[in-house]
C-alpha cells in the first residue's frame, strides 16, 4: 500500500571532495529515517574516486549510487576558474540527468524529493518538468548562502567590482562583510554563473544548510524572518554532516606518527582537497612553522605561482615526483623528529580527533571546520578561494575559535606572522580561549544532533514533508 512504500530521496553532489563527501553523509542520514531509501547522483568528470571509496564501500545497502556520464569541457578556455568548469559539467549532464530521474519516477519507489548541492540548481528545473519537489543542498554555511542570493540585487544595484563598494555588506544576521570578501571580477565568466545560480536557488522548496544553530544562531534567525515574509525559501540547519572517522586496519604514516608524540602538542597543516600555495608562500610557511619550534604534522601539495586551488584539478606534476621535493632545502631533515610532512592526501577526520593534535591550520573550507569543530581543535585560519574569507572572518570575529594572521599586502603570510601565530595558537592566552570556544561548539554541536536538538528537529522536519510528498504522488 501507499502508505508503506518507502519514501526515495534522490541527492546529487557536483564535482568535488568537499562536496561528495558531505551528500554521501546526507545520504546516510537520510536512510537512517525509517521507511527511507535514498540514490546518490554523481558526476564522473573530476572524481578519480579512490579518495571517496572508503566512504562510499561504507554507505548502507538502502543507499543507491549513480554516476552521470562524462561530459566534455574541453572546449572551455585553460584559465576557466573551478566554479566556471563545475558548472559546465553539471549544465552539460543535464540530458542525462533527466533520463535518469524519469527512469526513477517511473519506477515502482518513485521520487519523492530531488535534492541537488549547490552548484547544481539548473537540476532544479529539470525536477520541476517532472513534478518532483526540489531541494538545494549547501554543503557550506548559511552566511555564505545568504551572501550567494544577495548577489543578484549587488549586481543589479551596483556597477563596481564588490572590493570597490566604499560600505561594508551588512546583511540580517551575517558577520558585515567586505566587498572584497565576495565574488570578484565581473568581467569573469564566473561571475554571471554565480548570479543565474542565485536566481535558480528561489525554484527550491527548501535549502538544506550543513550548518548548526549554536554557530550560526542570529544567521538562522534573521533567515527564518526572510523565509517566513516569502524573500526566500525556508532553510534547514541540519549540521553538520561529517564523515565518520573509519576504522580502515591499515593505518596512515600520519597517525603511526601522532602516537608518539604528546597530548595536544602537535599543529595540524592542510588547505583542503584544493587549497594550493604559491613556491614563496610554501617557504614562508615552512619558515615559520621551523621557528615556532611546534609540533606539526603538513599535508604538501604541489606549489603554482597562478592558481588557488591547482589541486583540485590534479596539480600534480610528472609520475614518481612528490610535493615534498618543492619545500625548502633542508627543511624535512632539521625538523625531523618534530615534525612530519606528507604528500597530497592524509586522512583527515581521524587525525584531527587524535589526542596529539591540539590546533589545526585550515583553509576554512567548511568541511574542514565542521570537522575541526567536532573533534574541539581551534584553527589558524588561513582563507585562500571561494567563501573561505567569510568563513575566517565568522570563525574568528564572531564563533571566536580562530587566530586569522595577517598578509602583507600582496598576500603572503610572511615567516614572522606563522610564527607568532603558531606559538600563540598551541602555548598562548589566545590559544587557550580559541580551544574553549571550539570545545564549547563540540558540546552544543552535539546537543543540536541528538534527541530533540535543534538539527535533528530540522531534519525531522524537512523528512516529514518528503514523506508527505512521497505518499502525496502515490494517492
Ligand atoms: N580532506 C582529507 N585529507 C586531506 C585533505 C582533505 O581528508 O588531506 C578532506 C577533509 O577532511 C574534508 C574535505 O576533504 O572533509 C575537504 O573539504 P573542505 O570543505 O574543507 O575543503 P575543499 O577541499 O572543498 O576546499
Amino acid at each position: 500500500s501507499a502508505a508503506e512504500r518507502s519514501t526515495h530521496v534522490v541527492l546529487m553532489a557536483c564535482p568535488g571532495t568537499g562536496h561528495v563527501l558531505p551528500v554521501a553523509e546526507l545520504a546516510r542520514r537520510v536512510v537512517e529515517v525509517d521507511g527511507f531509501t535514498a540514490t546518490l547522483v554523481r558526476f564522473t568528470n573530476f572524481s578519480s574516486g579512490d579518495q571517496y571509496s572508503a566512504t562510499f564501500a561504507s554507505l548502507p545497502p538502502s543507499v543507491s549510487t549513480a554516476l552521470l556520464p562524462e561530459v566534455s569541457i574541453e572546449d572551455l578556455p585553460a584559465d576557466s576558474r573551478a566554479e566556471t568548469r563545475i558548472i559546465a559539467v553539471v549544465k552539460r549532464a543535464l540530458p542525462h540527468l533527466r533520463d535518469l530521474l524519469q527512469s526513477l519516477v517511473d519506477a515502482p519507489a518513485g521520487v519523492a524529493a530531488f535534492v541537488p548541492d549547490l552548484f547544481c540548481p539548473w537540476a532544479l528545473e529539470v525536477a520541476a518538468e517532472l513534478g518532483i519537489p526540489g531541494y538545494i543542498f549547501c554543503p557550506s554555511n548559511l552566511m555564505a548562502l545568504s551572501t550567494v542570493l544577495h548577489t543578484p540585487e549587488l549586481d543589479r544595484t551596483t556597477t563596481c567590482e564588490f572590493r570597490d563598494l566604499p560600505d561594508l555588506i551588512r546583511l540580517p544576521g551575517c558577520v558585515p562583510l567586505h566587498g572584497a570578501d565576495l565574488l570578484d571580477d565581473r568581467a569573469n565568466p564566473a561571475y554571471a554563473l554565480i548570479v543565474d545560480l542565485a536566481k535558480l536557488y528561489l525554484l527550491a522548496q527548501g535549502f538544506l544548510v550543513n550548518t548548526f544553530d549554536a554557530m550560526e544562531h542570529e544567521t538562522i534567525v534573521a533567515f527564518k524572518d526572510l523565509s517566513d515574509k516569502g524573500v526566500y525559501p525556508p532553510a534547514y540547519a541540519v549540521g553538520p554532516f561529517i564523515r565518520a572517522s573509519s576504522d580502515n586496519s591499515s593505518k596512515h604514516s600520519s597517525l603511526r606518527w601522532l602516537d608518539d608524540q604528546p597530548d595536544g602538542s602537535v599543529l595540524y597543516v592542510c588547505f583542503g582537497s584544493g587549497g594550493t600555495l604559491s613556491t614563496e608562500q610554501t617557504s614562508e610557511l615552512a619558515a615559520g612553522l621551523e621557528a615556532s619550534g611546534q609540533r606539526f604534522l603538513w599535508v604538501v601539495q604541489f606549489p603554482s605561482d597562478n592558481d588557488k586551488c591547482a589541486s583540485f584539478f590534479g596539480g600534480g606534476r610528472g609520475d614518481g615526483d612528490s610535493p615534498i621535493n618543492y619545500l625548502p632545502e633542508g627543511f624535512t631533515e632539521r625538523t625531523e623528529g618534530t615534525g612530519l610532512a606528507v604528500p597530497l592526501w592524509a586522512p583527515q577526520v581521524e587525525i584531527l580527533s587524535h589526542r596529539a593534535v591540539g590546533g589545526f591550520v585550515s583553509h576554512c573550507g567548511w568541511n574542514s571546520t565542521l570537522e575541526a569543530v567536532a573533534a574541539g581543535v581551534p584553527t589558524i585560519a588561513w582563507p585562500l578561494y571561494a567563501e573561505q574569507r567569510m568563513n575566517a572572518k565568522m570563525l574568528s570575529e564572531r564563533a571566536g575559535m580562530s587566530l586569522w594572521p595577517k598578509a602583507r599586502e600582496d598576500g603572503i603570510v610572511t615567516r614572522d606572522e606563522v610564527e607568532t601565530a603558531a606559538r600563540e595558537l598551541m602555548t598562548g592566552k589566545k590559544g587557550v580561549a580559541a580551544r574553549k570556544k571550539a570545545r564549547e561548539l563540540r558540546e552544543e554541536m552535539e546537543k543540536g544532533l541528538a534527541p530533540e536538538g535543534a538539527s535533528r528537529k530540522a531534519f525531522e522536519d524537512v523528512a516529514g514533508r518528503w514523506k508527505a510528498a512521497g505518499n502525496g504522488t502515490a494517492a
